[in-house]
């Protein structure tokens, strides 16, 4: 008995002998389904998708890495004590005020521990 991928690429084939006038046997039927059927299953190897896909496939693992390490490296940051989190600096001279980045945390207000 013929599994449904058998079906499906028999009913293909037999659709198009009937669109083009071809009457065939049902040996030829099951002959040039099959046929169709391993065209079908290497066309990623033969179209060189497979490879692609493969080749995607590790250049997503490798950002989903970084962006978890990025992620974890951010959750462990601590809160910059020298601007208490504000990222800059005010000081107050006489009628002079002066505003600055920190240079700690480099204006983001938390750093790596
Ligand atoms: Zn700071």
């Amino acid at each position: 008995m013929a599994n449904w991928q058998d079906e499906y690429w028999q009913e293909c084939i037999s659709i198009a002998a009937d669109d083009c006038g071809l009457l065939l046997t049902t040996a030829q039927l099951d002959c040039l389904a099959s046929s169709v059927r391993g065209g079908h299953e290497n066309y990623g190897m033969a179209s060189g998708d497979d490879v692609a896909s493969s080749n995607l496939s590790a250049y997503r693992d490798r950002e989903k890495e970084d962006l978890l390490k990025a992620v974890r490296r951010e959750k462990a940051k601590v809160t910059c004590r020298e601007c208490n989190g504000h990222g800059r600096i005010t000081m107050q001279a006489g009628p002079w005020t002066s505003n600055s980045e920190c240079s700690k945390c480099r204006g983001e207000g938390r750093h790596d521990p």
